[in-house]
């Protein structure tokens, strides 16, 4: 339900006060909604016919003999722009949508080892990049394993866009008293002390002109983090410049 003030018992003056206060509050809870709305429509409408655009471009790019390098170069470009759009686009939506309480969460007691196993299996395929899994017995946690799955994916594949490939991603799995802990751990650039707090925020890019060669939008992690709320845990980050950032999740068991 909706926060409201309520005051049975003051003087009137105080109780019209409050109803103004209480009709100010769903004035702002509706605009919110409108806004999300509005966001969620122009994403939507936006994505479908980019889509289309996504398509034609790739398929002329595969089925084009002989281009030259200019002609090349322009198609692969606009490709891999389009491609960038897209996913913004989808976070977006996916960010809408969990905004407006529509993502469900289907909450299940997981058996974490063999999907963090295939995650990791998938990265390492996708990237080229050894991923190692360290976990001691069964670990369990209550969760919702395609969101668990599509949390893991976005925090692997920022170890690899902030590390050099010889650099080793380890994920490692424990068990604490009524808690599952998973930590994604890189020995990459690392995050300065003072970014450690907003790279959650919608849009936060540390040094955009270091990350922008890696093509993010920075939404991943406030997408991570809303899908890691959405099944009652928490994430933190520890990081030093140079040495590279571990990803804390705490899930309930
Ligand atoms: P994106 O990677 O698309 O920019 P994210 O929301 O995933 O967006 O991350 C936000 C910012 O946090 C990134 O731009 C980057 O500066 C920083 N960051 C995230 N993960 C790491 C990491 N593993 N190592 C170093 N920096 C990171």
């Amino acid at each position: 339900g909706e926060a409201k003030l309520q005051l049975r018992h003051a003087p009137s003056e105080v109780k019209e006060l409050a109803q103004t206060f209480n009709m100010m509050l769903s004035r702002l809870s509706e605009a919110w909604e409108q806004q999300r709305q509005f966001v969620s429509n122009v994403s939507h409408e936006l994505r479908t016919p980019l889509t289309v655009v996504y398509g034609y471009l790739q398929s002329l790019l595969r089925r084009s003999t002989n281009l030259n390098d200019y002609q090349r170069e322009a198609l692969e470009t606009a490709t891999s722009e389009a491609d960038r759009t897209i996913h913004l686009l989808q976070d977006l939506l996916d960010l809408a949508r969990a905004d407006s309480g529509y993502i469900r969460f289907n909450l299940e007691p997981l058996v974490l080892n063999d999907l963090v196993v295939e995650v990791a299996g998938m990265a390492e395929r996708f990237s080229n990049r050894s991923i190692m899994v360290n976990a001691v017995g069964d670990v369990e946690a209550i969760g919702d394993r395609d969101r668990l799955n599509q949390v893991l994916i976005n925090l692997i594949d920022n170890a690899v866009k902030y590390s050099e490939p010889e650099q080793p991603i380890v994920l490692t799995l424990e068990q604490s008293d009524r808690q599952a802990v998973i930590r994604v751990c890189d020995r990459g650039v690392g995050i300065p002390l003072h970014d450690q707090s907003r790279i959650f925020e919608r849009f936060y890019r540390v040094d955009d002109s270091r990350t922008r060669l890696t093509g993010g939008h920075g939404l991943g992690l406030a997408i991570v983090k809303t899908l890691v709320e959405g099944m009652e845990g928490e994430i933190t980050v520890r990081s030093k410049p140079g040495e590279g950032s571990t990803f804390t999740i705490v899930l309930p068991t």
